[in-house]
C-alpha cells in the first residue's frame, strides 16, 4: 500500500511516524516548504507562546521534561518538533519545497500532481494541511499605500527592526496580545487598533526550575501524569464551553472579569477594554500581562474605527492620524480553507469545491463522503479550544489508521464516510450547537456563514469516546 501525508506541521510528522510504526512505509510525506513545523515554522513574531501548558501540547508518546516554561516560547515548540521528528528518524520521508496541487481519485488510487510537476499515484491520501494556515488579511482602504513595513503576524519581518518605532497592532486576538506584551517596551510607541475587545484570563507562566526539570528526568512517569492530569484539567475548559450554563463556564467569566476589574486602573480605558459578550466566547486570551503592556504610558487603545492607511499611518474614523513606521495585520486565518487552493476530486470527478459547498463538512471531520481513501487531520467541524490539538490530531490518527486496516486487511478496497451518516451527524451537530457559548452573541472565526459553530459542540470527552473505535456502519466500504 503506498500512501501520501500532505503537510509536515504537528499532523503530518505525527502521521509519519504512527505510518513508520504500523509498518506502513511506502509513503511520502509532501510540505510545500522547505522545512518542518507548519504552524511553529510560520509564526515567529514576538511573544509567540503555546496557550495550553507545554506538558499538554505534546505528543503522548514523546514528553519532554525539558519544556523551559508553562507555556512554552514559540522557537523552542518549533524545536520540540523538529527533535521528535529527527529521533523518530521520519524526516527521511519528507519532500519539502513541493506543493502538492492536484488529487485526483481514479481507477482505485490518488493521483497526485505537485507544483513541481512531479507526480505520484498513491492508495491512500492523509491530508494534514492545517487550520490555522493561510492568512487572512483585512480589507482597508488604502493598504497598498503605507509607506513604512506592513506584514502579517504570520510573516514577521525580522528585517525591520522595530527597537524604538512607532509600531500599530492590527486585531486583538490571542497573537495580537502576545505581541503587545512582548514589545511595549521596545518600541518607541504602540497603538493597538481594536474592532472587540476581548476577555483574558489570567495566567501565570513560569518557568520551571533546574530541580524540577531534573526531577521530570530521573522520574519520566511524573511526564505521563501531569499530561494526563493536565489533558483532565483542560478538559473542564472544553466541557464548559458546550454548555453555556455550566458553572465551569461563570467561573472562568468571574476570572476574566476580575482580572479586567482589578488590573485596569483607568475607568476609561477598563470600559474600552471590556467586551459586551460572555467570555470564551470567541477563543479565550490567556496572558499574564497583557494589561499591564497596554497600561505602558508608550501604549494606546484606538477603538475608533479604522478609515484606511495612508503612506503615514493609520487614519481613523474621527479624522485622526496615528502615525506609524510598522504595522502588523494581526488578524488571523482563513480557518475554512482546510486543503484549498489544492485541487481535489473524488468519485466521478465531484470536486471538493463541489461537496464543500456552501460549506466544509465532513464525518467526525476525518472523511468526505465520495472521496474515498482520503482522510483529513484536523479537518471540518473538529474539536477547537483552548486545548491541545495534539491530541486530537492523535485520537484522529489512531482512528483513520483502524479504516486503513479495512484496506489492508483486504475487506475493502475503498472507505469513505456514507452521506447517511454525515448528514445524520450534520444535523446533531447543528442542533447541540445552541447549548454552547460560542453563540451568546459574538462574531468569531468558529461560526460558518449561518452562524453555526463549524466546531465539535460536544464533550470532549464525548470525542474521545467517539474516536475510540469506527462504527463501520457508517462508512462505506466497496
Ligand atoms: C499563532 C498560533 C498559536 C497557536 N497556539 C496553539 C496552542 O497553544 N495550542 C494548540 O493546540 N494549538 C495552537 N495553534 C493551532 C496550531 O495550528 C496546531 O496546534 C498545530 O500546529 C496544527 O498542526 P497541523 O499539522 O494540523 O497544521 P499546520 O501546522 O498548519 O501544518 C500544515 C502544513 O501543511 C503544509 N501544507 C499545506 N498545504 C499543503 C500542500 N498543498 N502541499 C504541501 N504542503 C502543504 C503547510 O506548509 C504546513 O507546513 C496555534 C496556531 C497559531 C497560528
Amino acid at each position: 500500500m503506498r500512501l501520501a501525508v500532505i503537510g509536515a506541521g504537528m499532523a503530518g510528522i505525527l502521521s509519519a511516524i504512527k505510518l513508520d510504526e504500523a509498518g506502513l512505509t511506502d509513503f511520502t510525506v509532501y510540505e510545500k516548504a522547505d522545512r518542518l513545523g507548519g504552524t511553529w515554522r510560520e509564526n515567529t513574531y514576538p511573544g509567540l507562546a503555546c496557550d495550553v501548558p507545554s506538558h499538554l501540547y505534546s505528543y503522548s508518546f514523546a514528553l519532554t521534561p525539558e519544556w523551559s516554561h508553562r507555556f512554552s516560547p514559540g522557537p523552542e515548540i518549533y524545536g520540540y518538533f523538529e527533535k521528535v521528528a529527527k529521533d523518530h528518524d521520519v524526516v527521511r520521508y519528507m519532500r519539502f519545497g513541493d506543493e502538492v496541487t492536484e488529487c485526483t481519485y481514479d481507477d482505485g488510487r490518488w493521483r497526485l500532481r505537485t507544483a513541481s510537476g512531479h507526480t505520484d499515484v498513491v492508495d491512500v491520501v492523509i491530508a494534514a494541511t492545517g487550520v490555522l494556515h493561510h492568512p487572512r488579511y483585512p480589507d482597508i482602504t488604502g493598504m497598498d499605500t503605507f509607506a513604512g513595513a506592513m506584514f502579517h503576524s504570520s510573516r514577521w519581518d525580522h528585517s525591520v527592526s522595530i527597537e524604538g518605532a512607532r509600531v500599530g497592532i492590527i486585531g486583538t486576538g490571542s497573537t495580537a496580545v502576545q505581541i503587545v506584551s512582548a514589545i511595549t517596551t521596545d518600541v518607541a510607541h504602540l497603538t493597538l487598533f481594536q474592532r472587540t475587545a476581548q476577555w483574558v484570563m489570567p495566567q501565570e507562566n513560569p518557568a520551571y526550575t533546574d530541580e524540577e526539570q531534573a526531577s521530570f528526568r530521573s522520574h519520566p512517569e511524573h511526564l505521563a501524569t501531569l499530561h494526563t492530569n493536565l489533558a483532565e484539567a483542560f478538559g473542564i475548559f472544553a466541557n464548559a464551553v458546550v454548555d453555556s450554563h455550566s458553572p465551569e463556564i461563570k467561573m472562568i467569566e468571574d476570572a476574566c472579569r476580575a482580572n479586567l476589574e482589578d488590573n485596569v486602573r483607568d475607568p476609561e480605558l477598563r470600559e474600552a477594554l471590556r467586551p459586551t459578550y460572555r467570555a470564551a466566547c470567541k477563543r479565550l486570551i490567556i496572558s499574564p500581562n497583557f494589561y499591564d503592556a497596554i497600561q505602558l504610558p508608550n501604549a494606546e487603545l484606538v477603538t475608533e474605527r479604522i478609515e484606511r492607511i495612508e503612506p503615514g499611518g493609520v487614519r481613523t474614523a474621527d479624522g485622526r492620524l496615528h502615525e506609524l513606521d510598522v504595522l502588523v495585520l494581526a488578524t488571523g486565518f482563513k480557518a475554512d480553507a482546510f486543503m484549498r487552493p489544492m485541487r481535489v476530486a473524488g468519485r466521478s470527478g465531484l470536486t471538493l469545491e463541489q461537496a464543500w459547498a456552501p460549506r466544509p463538512e465532513a464525518y467526525l471531520s476525518i472523511s468526505i463522503p465520495d472521496f474515498p481513501n482520503f482522510f483529513m487531520l484536523n479537518g471540518p467541524n473538529g474539536p477547537v479550544g483552548n486545548f491541545s490539538l495534539i491530541e486530537v490530531a492523535e485520537l484522529q490518527f489512531d482512528y483513520i489508521l483502524q479504516l486503513i486496516d479495512q484496506i489492508r486487511s483486504g475487506a475493502c478496497r475503498e472507505v469513505s464516510a456514507t452521506r447517511d451518516a454525515t448528514d445524520a451527524l450534520e444535523a446533531e451537530r447543528t442542533e447541540a450547537a445552541p447549548n454552547t457559548v460560542w453563540v451568546t452573541g459574538c462574531r468569531s472565526w468558529y461560526l460558518d456563514d449561518r452562524g453555526i459553530p463549524a466546531v465539535w459542540p460536544w464533550s470532549f470527552e464525548r470525542f474521545r469516546t467517539v474516536m475510540r473505535q469506527p462504527e463501520l456502519a457508517s462508512f462505506e466500504l466497496r
